[in-house]
């Protein structure tokens, strides 16, 4: 996103045309930045050659998930929902990982009945399930056993899930005995370790803690694993002072990691992926002075957009006309919800703002739409992708008769 002869524009499209043509509020992606992101992801790793499965969860927008297979990308995935979703986008099963803590019966059958390459169990109980339809289906299942690494990755503690009050994984001691239970199985094929510590990390060391905690397990069991999966989370940047995740430290790490224990490589990112491709377009309402702030009232809100309201995270706003006439006074961008947390941004200063205009919400690709809901009776937002001048509608926006 850059601002051309003061307008704002995603590739070659101006955001105030897209407002015009689609109306608001509108998610819209851009395909080169998904390009950019995607090939940089690879190239910082490819000294392991991972495997590399897109985490559905940070976006289910079918023909996104198209848009990354092409460039070999598998998927993980958390519900059968998804697992739909991901073999819909014509994702190959074998390159599919299902994570999760509590996947149903039906959920695991339908991913047996799949083929799909691995599953990965949280808990003792789960193995035994997995068990008993393999059992039934006269078959082996290959599956990876979550290890909660009691690692703290120094995120948001709402998307923290490597610690060991966390319900993620099993822990070590679990773990070593879980392998022993198993790796004799008739009907289970232990494949896999797998972690992961959370979302948005963006400093190597707590990667470095994890793969130290896998060390220590590997060292006490005999038992070797075929891959090692890493899960996701590496941190983009939000506010342009932060730094995102620097791969080449991670890189190092892992290779080190792999020079003593040979094994492959999975990835789960969903956030590193999508995240910054994303924004949310949306119109200002009304503004409504109250005592020394300024009330900026959007027609995108918390059932768009939830993260500002259940995390506390901070998405940049930008105008999409620049009129460098700055206004020192408070502003807070919220929404129409009524909900006090329906709030996405205070700040000190802004431009001048005017009713009608139009700013968007930035980095909103990941759990931005996918997190979106109906409350307040409110239809969901219509998704673009922008490919340089083309427009791509890539999911209608809902209409009020769609749920009533
Ligand atoms: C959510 C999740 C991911 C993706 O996390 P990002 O922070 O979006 O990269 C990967 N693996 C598992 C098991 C997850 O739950």
């Amino acid at each position: 996103m850059k601002y051309l002869k003061k307008k704002l524009t995603i590739e070659n499209v101006k955001v105030d045309y897209i407002a015009k043509k689609y109306g608001t509020p509108t998610y819209c992606y851009s395909y080169s930045e998904l390009k950019k992101n995607i090939n940089n992801f690879k190239n910082s790793f490819r000294s392991f050659s991972p495997l590399i499965c897109f985490a559905v969860k940070s976006n289910t927008n079918v023909n996104l998930i198209k848009e990354i297979k092409k460039f070999g990308l598998g998927a993980d995935v958390v519900s059968m929902g998804e697992l739909m979703m991901a073999i819909k986008a014509g994702i190959n099963p074998k390159k599919i990982v299902f994570s999760g803590v509590g996947k149903t019966f039906d959920e695991i059958k339908y991913a047996i009945n799949k083929n799909i390459f691995l599953i990965n169990a949280e808990s003792e109980s789960e193995i035994k399930q997995i068990e008993k339809i393999a059992k039934l289906k006269k078959k082996r299942i290959q599956i990876g056993i979550r290890l909660n690494p009691n690692t703290d990755a120094k995120t948001l503690s709402q998307i923290s899930t490597g610690k060991k009050e966390n319900k993620f994984g099993v822990d070590s001691k679990t773990f070593i005995k879980l392998i022993n239970n198993y790796k004799n199985s008739k009907n289970i094929e232990l494949k896999c370790l797998s972690v992961h510590i959370g979302s948005q990390i963006l400093d190597h060391k707590p990667y470095e803690k994890m793969l130290k905690s896998i060390a220590k397990i590997l060292e006490k069991i005999k038992y070797r694993f075929e891959f090692i999966d890493l899960g996701g989370g590496m941190g983009i940047s939000y506010d342009n002072k932060q730094k995102s995740l620097d791969y080449k430290k991670y890189q190092l790490v892992i290779k080190k990691f792999l020079n003593k224990y040979k094994s492959k490589i999975i990835f789960e990112p969903g956030r590193s992926i999508i995240g910054n491709t994303g924004t949310l377009i949306s119109k200002i309402i009304y503004i409504k002075k109250s005592g020394k702030k300024n009330f900026i009232i959007l027609d995108a809100a918390m059932n768009d957009l939830i993260r500002p309201a259940l995390y506390g995270a901070i998405h940049r706003i930008m105008p999409s006309l620049k009129n460098n006439k700055i206004s020192n006074e408070n502003h807070e961008f919220v929404g129409p919800i009524c909900e006090s947390t329906d709030s996405f941004l205070n700040l000190k200063k802004f431009q001048e703002l005017r009713e009608n205009e139009i700013v968007v919400v930035c980095d909103v690709g990941a759990y931005g739409m996918s997190l979106s809901s109906n409350y307040n009776l409110r239809p969901k937002p219509i998704e673009l992708l922008i490919k340089g001048s083309k427009i791509k509608v890539i999911k209608k926006r809902q209409r009020h008769k769609d749920f009533i």
